[in-house]
């Protein structure tokens, strides 16, 4: 094909339907992720959160009653001893104790005691500026470098009834207790988490990806491989291909309606090809049948036809012949075209086996074609794939003519259609040619009658004058041949007329002319004959009689018969056919005088 789509690998539907579902699984998969990273986020911010708030508030009670015994380094050591025993209990990275004003007091980590804390507007000490209880116990996440987060809650120290006696009775908010715990480790779990939620995700992805591949090269790229190699097979001209047709989905029906179409299309062209090969075939025939009128020349062309446009390996046409017999024209692949005649009538010499009969037919049986001429119709067989068949040529209800065709091959569409058609146009024809041989043959003698003889000189005149080529006339005449009537009878001189004509007819060449002139008299026409040559072929005719004694027919015993030659050349310059006929007339006639039985020319 001139313009041919080129589908680029990356153009391909399993490469973008495969990229389609990566994305879309690799997609859903990262959504999952946000949304199960998000829920983390809430469950630690629920659970874990209270439970720091509630280990803050019992620290703060648990520290509070330790400073119940006042101030001074004592209280605070003891204070920072507990706050690193609470610490070990709730796993708490660091608490400190802080005043009022930030400054550390006590706590786990004993480097920070005295150092001070921000307590105004420090996000990382919430709501240390808020003087309110209910603001207690607050919470910051810490972020500190390397991305160690802690969670950290302040508490407030409220001052209570027991501490009044020592501290100032408008103060509500004694201190701050800040415990961090360190998020590391649920940091790392959730990282681990979503490690493994990814890898279980990259999996899935994955074999989802194999799977959809899978399903997709099953369920739809096999059957449309298999479709589009049919498609293509089909346009390139197989038209027997068809599609596997699998399963039960959209590509089955897709596949059964690809065969349906291609079955329609193979007929469609048969129907086409076998239209095209009738009217061929037909108007061929026609042609040939007017070109070549005669009944030979007929038979001959009709089989030529046959082989030609049928492509069959052998065809033999056989006709009633114009005066009696029958004539056989035979043509094939591999061999030259002949004509055969017979005397007997067509059916019966259609009849017996002899080994002629069985070469004329060539692969067609005896039985085969007698069941044609008997049932006068059509016969077909098929033999490995060749076709052969025997169509009888009906004129009313006899039979004038069979056609037999052997080894058509496959590729040539025949239907009874085309050969009953056929039949009907040999039927015509052959009455046509019969007609015309009739017109133009002598009924006794068979050659050519004075009429025909005389145009078709008439015509070799002209295309001698035409084409400067060489043309020779001979008149014969059968030396006392009143003799042979007046003896023997008329029935005993028609006897001897016919086997004279059957001797001439038989020596001269295809391209002559023979044609009885008078009563016992013969004309030949010799187109391209040689001035030299002349005598030779008058020798050649004259003895073609002289040599044997004729039959006289059902009088029984035969006769020496002798005949008269007078041969003349055309001049171009000087004759008409008229002159060259009373040339050749008085050549005969000098014949006669000189002793008869012999040939004289006028070159
Ligand atoms: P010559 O050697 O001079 O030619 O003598 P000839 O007897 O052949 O010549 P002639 O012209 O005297 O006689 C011709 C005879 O041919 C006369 C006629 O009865 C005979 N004839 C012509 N046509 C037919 C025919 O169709 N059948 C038969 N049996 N005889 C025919
Ligand atoms: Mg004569
Ligand atoms: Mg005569």
């Amino acid at each position: 094909m001139s313009n041919d789509l080129n589908v680029r690998p990356w153009d391909s539907i399993p490469v973008r339907l495969g990229l389609g579902v990566l994305i879309i699984t690799l997609a859903a998969f990262v959504l999952t992720l946000l949304i199960v990273a998000a829920q983390e986020e809430r469950d630690f911010t629920a659970v874990d959160l209270s439970e720091a708030h509630k280990i803050a508030a019992v620290t703060v009670a648990d520290l509070g009653d330790q400073m119940m015994a006042g101030g001074g380094p004592a209280v605070w050591r003891a204070v920072s001893a507990k706050t690193v025993q609470r610490g070990q209990m709730t796993g708490a990275l660091r608490i400190l104790v802080l005043n009022k004003d930030g400054v550390v007091k006590a706590g786990s980590d004993s480097t920070v005691i005295g150092t001070r804390i921000e307590t105004k507007a420090n996000s990382e000490c919430p709501a240390c500026d808020s003087a309110r209880v209910e603001d207690f116990p607050a919470s910051v996440i810490v972020t500190r470098a390397q991305g160690f987060r802690r969670l950290r809650v302040v508490n407030a120290i409220i001052i209570t009834q027991a501490c009044k006696g020592c501290h100032s009775q408008d103060e509500v908010v004694r201190g701050y207790l800040t415990i961090d715990f360190d998020l590391s480790r649920l940091d790392n779990s959730a990282k681990e988490r979503r490690l493994s939620i990814l890898m279980v995700g990259l999996f899935s992805a994955l074999a989802m990806l194999l799977l959809t591949a899978l399903l997709f090269r099953r369920l739809m790229l096999r059957p449309i491989r298999a479709l589009i190699g049919s498609v293509q097979r089909l346009a390139s001209g197989d038209l027997g291909e068809r599609t596997q047709v699998l399963g039960r989905n959209e590509l089955t029906l897709l596949a059964r309606d690809f065969n349906h179409m291609a079955e329609r299309i193979e007929e469609q062209v048969a129907r086409i090809e076998a239209a095209h090969t009738e009217s061929a075939l037909l108007y061929t025939l026609v042609v040939e049948a007017s070109k070549n009128l005669e009944m030979s020349d007929f038979a001959t062309g009709v089989s030529r036809v046959i082989v030609d446009k049928l492509h069959a390996r052998h065809t033999a046409f056989f006709l009633e012949a114009a005066d009696s017999g029958w004539i056989c024209a035979t043509a094939g692949r591999q061999q030259q075209e002949a004509l055969v005649k017979g005397d007997d009538a067509l059916e019966t010499a259609l009849l017996p086996g002899t080994a002629q009969m069985q070469q004329l037919l060539d692969g067609a049986t005896l039985p085969f074609v007698g069941e044609a001429c008997r049932t006068q119709k059509l016969q077909f067989m098929r033999v490995g794939g060749e076709l052969t068949f025997a169509l009888p040529v009906i004129a009313e209800t006899r039979l004038v003519g069979l056609l037999v065709c052997v080894g058509i091959s496959e590729r040539t569409r025949v239907d009874q259609d085309l050969l009953t058609n056929l039949g009907a146009h040999l039927t015509l024809a052959a009455a046509n040619s019969r007609n015309y041989t009739e017109a133009i043959t002598d009924g006794l003698t068979g050659l050519k009658n004075k009429r025909y003889g005389l145009a078709r000189l008439e015509e070799a005149v002209f295309a001698t004058r035409r084409y400067k080529s060489g043309l020779a006339l001979a008149m014969c005449d059968i030396d006392h041949f009143k003799r042979v009537n007046d003896t023997y009878g008329h029935p005993a001189g028609d006897a001897v007329l016919r086997e004279v004509c059957r001797r001439i007819a038989a020596c001269v060449r295809k391209a002559d002319i023979a044609v009885r002139y008078g009563g016992e008299e013969f004309m030949l026409i010799l187109p391209e004959a040689d001035v030299n040559s002349l005598s030779a072929i008058g020798e050649k005719i004259r003895l073609a009689v002289a040599t044997s004694p004729v039959g006289l027919g059902a009088v029984g015993g035969s006769l020496a018969i002798t005949l008269s030659v007078g041969i003349a050349a055309f001049h171009a310059d000087a004759d008409s056919a008229d002159s060259l006929i009373a040339r050749a007339d008085r050549a005969l006639y000098r014949a006669k005088e000189n002793g008869r039985n012999r040939v004289e020319l006028d070159p």
